[in-house]
Order: C-alpha cells, then sequence, then structure tokens
C-alpha cells in the first residue's frame, strides 16, 4: 500500500503517519526528517536544505526528487510505504507517478489531515522534537513523561527553529500556494480522502484506518 499524507505544517501528517506504519508494517518516510538528519550530520545536502528550511521555503524540487527516489528505491519499500512531507509541489507529484507508472505502480492513497491555519499556529509553538530520534511531542496534548526529555531514547527535546511563530506564517503561506493544489491533483486522480485533524489524535486515526481498511 503507498499512501501519501497531505496537510498544512502541523496538520498531524507525521503523527499520523508513524501510526499507519506500525499498524501496516511499511515504512514511514518524511523528507524533513531526510533533510534533518543530513543537517546534523552536517553533509553537503543538508548545508544546503538548511538554507531553505531555516526561512520557511521549501527545498527546490531538484534535491528533494532525488533523495525521495532513492529512499523508495529501497528494499524495505517493495510492500510499500507512506509519505510524510512529499510531495509538496505539483512537479514532485508528477515525478512519483511518473516513476511509479514506470513500475505499473500507483499511489493508493492521498490522505489530507484537514486543520484551519488559526489551529495551525498554536499547536505549532507547542510542538516539541527529539534531537535525537525525531521523536514528536507537544506541551499540552503529548506530553513527555519528564519535561524536555524524551520518552523513546533520553535525550534532550526541542522546538524546532522553523516552529517560531514567524516561521509558522511563512510556512502557512508556502503551503497555501504551492502545496495545497495538490488537493485537486490527487482529488482527480480519485484516491483524496479528507480527515478532520481538529479532533483527538486517537479519533483521527480511526478515520484514517476506516478509510485504509
Ligand atoms: P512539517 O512536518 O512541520 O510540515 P517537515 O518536517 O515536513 O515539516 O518539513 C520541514 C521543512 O523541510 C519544510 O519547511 C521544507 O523546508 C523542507 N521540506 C520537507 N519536505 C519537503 C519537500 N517535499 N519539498 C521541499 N521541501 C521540503
Ligand atoms: P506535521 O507532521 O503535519 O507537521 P505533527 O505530527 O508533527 O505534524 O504534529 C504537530 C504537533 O501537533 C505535534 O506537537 C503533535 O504532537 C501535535 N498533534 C498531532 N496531532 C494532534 C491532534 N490530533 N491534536 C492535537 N495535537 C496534535
Ligand atoms: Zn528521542
Amino acid at each position: 500500500m503507498k499512501i501519501i499524507m497531505l496537510g498544512a505544517p502541523g496538520a498531524g501528517k507525521g503523527t499520523q503517519a508513524k501510526m499507519i506504519a506500525e499498524k501496516y508494517g511499511i515504512p514511514h518516510i518524511s523528507t524533513g526528517d531526510i533533510f534533518r538528519a543530513n543537517i546534523k550530520e552536517g553533509t553537503p545536502l543538508g548545508k544546503e536544505a538548511k538554507g531553505y528550511m531555516d526561512k520557511g521555503q521549501l527545498v527546490p524540487d531538484e534535491l528533494t526528487v532525488k533523495i525521495l527516489l532513492d529512499r523508495v528505491a529501497k528494499d524495505d519499500c517493495k510492500n510499500g510505504y507512506v509519505l510524510d512531507g512529499f510531495p509538496r509541489t505539483i512537479p514532485q507529484a508528477e515525478v512519483l507517478d511518473k516513476a511509479l507508472t514506470e513500475l505499473n505502480d500507483k499511489v493508493d492513497f492521498a490522505i489530507d489531515v484537514d486543520v484551519p491555519d488559526e489551529n495551525i499556529v498554536k499547536r505549532m509553538g507547542g510542538r516539541r522534537a527529539c534531537v535525537t530520534c525525531g521523536a514528536t511531542y507537544h506541551i499540552e496534548h503529548v506530553p513527555p513523561k519528564k519535561e524536555g526529555i524524551c520518552d523513546k531514547c533520553g535525550s534532550e527535546l526541542i522546538l524546532r527553529d522553523d516552529d517560531k511563530p514567524e516561521t509558522v506564517q511563512k510556512r502557512l503561506s508556502v503551503y497555501h500556494e504551492q502545496t495545497q493544489p495538490l488537493i485537486e491533483y490527487y482529488t482527480k486522480k480519485n484516491i483524496l480522502k479528507t480527515v478532520d485533524g481538529t479532533v483527538d489524535m486517537m479519533d483521527v486515526f480511526k478515520a484514517i484506518t476506516d478509510i485504509l481498511g
């Protein structure tokens, strides 16, 4: 099963994608996580991506598409995957479709986690991310057992630089301009499913598993 998660920054794509990956036994692939891992390791890709990410802009399609295609070609993707944060532009979606068509394959579902902008701004200020394993928390909705410490690996939790309010506003406008057109793109392909992302995360997950079966 090949699944795409759509939605604004902070809509809960990552939270849901992790649960989907676990339930269906497929890898969770987040381009944002891949970029952050490269930044941490100081690779050339990380250095280039950081400049865009810090400004709340998208990393150019050329770079992003290459890392995604390399990732989905790996062995563990044979039975499918859940993509979180890719595609984010129409050209990215077209490249993915072309690559899959060449393999006689296709995306099965594009799930739009729908959350209005007002809720997003509130939510992002409370997001905390683990510097080591990438686990995500929320100071009110998903607090770690011990404040500031990752439950899974014991590392420090931080507020991502790009989750500060000025950058969140910029990312939201980039989302509306460049990513939202994908909703129409996948509607036309008859694979778009919308879920209400404002409810409790387990209720969002229930709505998603009802769709996926
Ligand atoms: P969020 O989950 O909050 O939406 P991500 O971790 O998915 O954030 O992405 C963080 C940043 O990484 C984006 O703001 C963008 O700069 C970059 N990025 C991630 N995925 C893509 C992509 N598919 N195309 C371009 N840039 C991307
Ligand atoms: P995205 O990957 O779309 O950027 P995340 O999954 O990282 O979004 O979620 C953004 C923040 O909101 C995180 O702090 C997360 O713990 C929290 N969150 C996720 N889903 C919900 C929900 N249904 N209700 C409240 N908070 C949520
Ligand atoms: Zn951790």
